[in-house]
């Protein structure tokens, strides 16, 4: 048995090789930077009006307009003291320009344009440069790629990133009591939930799982089950069958696949039966059945791992501190992730802990921690791990 630091220490400190491919940067979402990129050019590459307008050089109240400049248009007009240009949003401005003054706090008479106000040196133009200087770094390696952040390399004019593979995910629940959702279940079955909200949360991380598989509580059913995912996968995670009982195979099945162990049991609530183990480049978690314990595990432990083995820098859900509603006392002699919902910047703890019990979870939107047999006061900060 270990505590929850060092099993974390233990996932943190894990060796691993992640490979790099060449991909489309339509699709790229959620893979991290193999390298940097830096810009090839200032960021804008020129000045250029922030308004639709007019482009003005010098500070009066009355221009003469000599010409126009559209968005993309190659602009050679070279204003002089007291003339004027059309100018639309993202145009070049013309040399010269002082100023863009917005459309709206202007009035035009034939080629004559009139302001409400003189216009401020260098106002609604945007600067050469003023974003990103060429040769600037703007992402480091490991810069886990988001919607923005494509935009950002696109506007780069980089169409195929280099970037780490992410890893193939292998899923395994275990159980004779497991049936599908959809087919009638007879008395002492139970719904398969486990898959799906694993599956769910891989996805909702940006990783997906290649392949699910449900197998009895059958030793030799399960040591092959896993013999042929260790053979294709980066990450298989099992559920159920790592506890105590009679049953209880995926242990011994691992062990006799050469899967060696990294830990086996945390001391926590809920998740105590969990394994972590390694074969060679492939990695193996265990989790408990009971649909909380697995889904916690799954948010504290699997997913440091899976940033890991895609060369993320991200270390795992983000974490909040923050005052708790009530007053809480965790009775556990172990220290525990809570479920609990972070409304208005206060957290609360809800009901429904047991480690069977997911509704809780689906409600709430983060795991608290709190050391075993601790009292929290209304008001003081707890440690959250946000899940949704
Ligand atoms: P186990 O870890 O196999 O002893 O399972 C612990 C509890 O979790 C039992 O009540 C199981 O019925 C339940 N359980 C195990 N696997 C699943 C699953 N895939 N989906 C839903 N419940 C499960
Ligand atoms: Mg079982």
């Amino acid at each position: 048995m270990v505590q929850i630091n060092e099993a974390l220490k233990i996932i943190r400190d894990q060796q691993v090789q992640v490979k790099t491919e060449i991909r489309e940067l339509s699709d790229c979402l959620g893979y991290s930077l193999s390298k940097e990129i830096s810009a090839p050019f200032d960021m804008p590459a020129f000045d250029n009006s922030a308004m639709d307008g007019y482009a003005l050089c010098g500070i009066s109240r009355e221009f003469k307009i000599i010409g126009e400049v559209a968005a993309g248009d190659e602009s050679r007009i070279r204003l002089r003291e007291g003339e004027a240009a059309r100018i639309f949003t993202g145009a070049k401005v013309p040399e010269n320009s002082s100023a863009v003054m917005m459309q709206e706090k202007t009035t035009v008479s034939g080629n004559k344009l009139f302001l409400e106000q003189p216009p401020k040196q260098g106002q609604s133009i945007r600067k050469k440069g003023e974003e990103l200087k060429k040769g600037e770094v703007v992402f480091e390696k490991g810069y886990t790629i988001t919607p923005a952040g494509i935009g950002m390399i696109g506007s780069l004019g980089i169409a195929k990133v280099e970037v780490f593979k992410k890893p193939v995910i292998h899923l395994i629940t275990t159980g004779n009591e497991l049936v599908k959702p959809g087919i009638q279940k007879k008395e002492g079955q139970i719904y398969e939930s486990n898959s799906y909200a694993l599956h769910s949360a891989c996805e909702d991380f940006g990783f997906s799982c290649k392949e699910k598989k449900q197998i009895q509580d059958d030793f030799e059913a399960i040591k092959s089950g896993i013999k042929d995912s260790l053979e294709t996968t980066d990450i298989l995670i099992l559920s159920g069958g790592i506890s105590v009982g009679d049953y209880d195979f995926v242990k011994q099945a691992l062990e006799e696949n050469g899967v060696q162990e990294q830990f086996y049991k945390v001391f926590q609530k809920p998740g105590k039966p969990l394994y972590f183990g390694r074969k060679e480049n492939k990695f193996v978690f265990a989790l408990p059945g009971n649909p909380a314990s697995s889904l916690s595990c799954f948010y504290i432990y699997v997913l440091p791992l899976l940033y890991k083995l895609s060369g993320s820098v991200k270390k795992g859900v983000d974490r909040l501190n923050l005052p708790i509603a009530k007053d809480y006392e965790n009775k556990s002699d172990r220290p525990s992730f809570l479920k609990a919902n972070i409304q208005n910047g206060f957290v609360e703890i809800l009901d429904g802990q047991g480690s069977s019990m997911i509704k809780s979870m689906a409600l709430g939107n983060a795991l608290v921690f709190i050391d075993a047999t601790t009292s929290v006061k209304k008001g003081e900060d707890v440690d959250c791990y946000l899940i949704s």
